[in-house]
């Protein structure tokens, strides 16, 4: 399925065209055609196996695929030469957080703007601090991971990202990991960045969240794309019989209450 939207005045951020991905002889990624324009939130659903994950991975080169392209912000995801340019647009937060325990939820966030990006110790710093007042986590900025509850591990790890400004952010069932009452914390904080015009990539299961923050979600099954639709479509006049089953044996979405 050709899934590319119409050209806009402005070139889109994610440029994906036939993308294939096997591990061994399994197919994982089959033909993957992407367009996502800046500032757009695309949620990533579909069955598990479906290839969500990889295809996320791919666009952050954290696998390597096989056949096709994929274009962030002009840059050409492509081997180990441009890792750098890649990650310096690419933001991702994983369903484990990935904190190192040793150090605090400042030092966290502060880390990499002084290793990659060259910031002093005090800019990083003064950055980390805004983040995390913004996540909500001001009065536990100097708490270790092993301090701080789940959610509140996963707004580091949102913070985390953000400090590297990226253009594009990945999240890889950033709720998948958290205690039911901490779902909702973190699907806030990501309700709030999605209106700042960071350009989000959300594989995600909460299905409510997706029809409430979405502009397209996008359907996967058996590593390909089934149906690219706005939220109100996908979820309540879907094109494929695949999405009407899955959406039928989805948990409805519910309205959510605003932050
Ligand atoms: P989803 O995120 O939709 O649950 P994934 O992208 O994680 O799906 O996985 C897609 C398929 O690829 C699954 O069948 C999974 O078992 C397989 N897969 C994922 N990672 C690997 C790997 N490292 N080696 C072999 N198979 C993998």
């Amino acid at each position: 399925m050709d899934t590319r939207t119409p050209t806009p005045a402005e070139p889109p951020l994610i440029c994906i065209r036939h993308l294939q991905k096997h591990y061994g002889q399994f197919k994982a990624l089959d033909d993957i055609n992407l367009e996502v324009r800046r500032g757009e939130v695309i949620a990533l659903i579909g069955p598990s196996g479906s290839g969500k994950s990889t295809l996320v991975r791919c666009i952050n080169l954290l696998e390597e695929y096989d056949a096709g392209t994929i274009e962030v912000d002009g840059i050409r995801v492509a081997s180990a030469g441009n890792l750098a340019r890649v990650r310096a647009e690419v933001g991702m937060v994983f369903q484990q957080f990935n904190l190192f325990p040793h150090m605090s939820a400042l030092r966290n966030v502060a880390l990499a703007p002084v290793r990659v990006r060259g910031l002093s110790w005090a800019d990083a710093t003064a950055r980390a601090e805004a983040l995390l007042e913004r996540v909500g986590l001001k009065e536990h900025q100097h708490k270790r991971p092993s301090q701080l509850s789940g959610g509140q591990q996963q707004r580091v790890a949102i913070a985390r990202a953000l400090a590297m400004k990226p253009n594009l952010l990945l999240f890889d069932e950033p709720t998948s990991a958290l205690d039911p009452e901490m779902v909702e914390e973190v699907l806030e904080v990501i309700q709030d960045i999605a209106k700042t015009g960071v350009t989000l990539l959300i594989v995600t299961h909460e299905m409510s969240f997706a029809h409430q923050v979405a502009d397209r979600v996008v359907f996967m099954e058996h590593g390909r794309i089934v149906e690219v639709a706005p939220p109100q479509t996908f979820f309540h006049c879907p094109t494929s019989d695949r999405a009407r089953v899955f959406i039928g044996t989805s948990p409805r979405p519910a309205r959510r209450q605003p932050a």
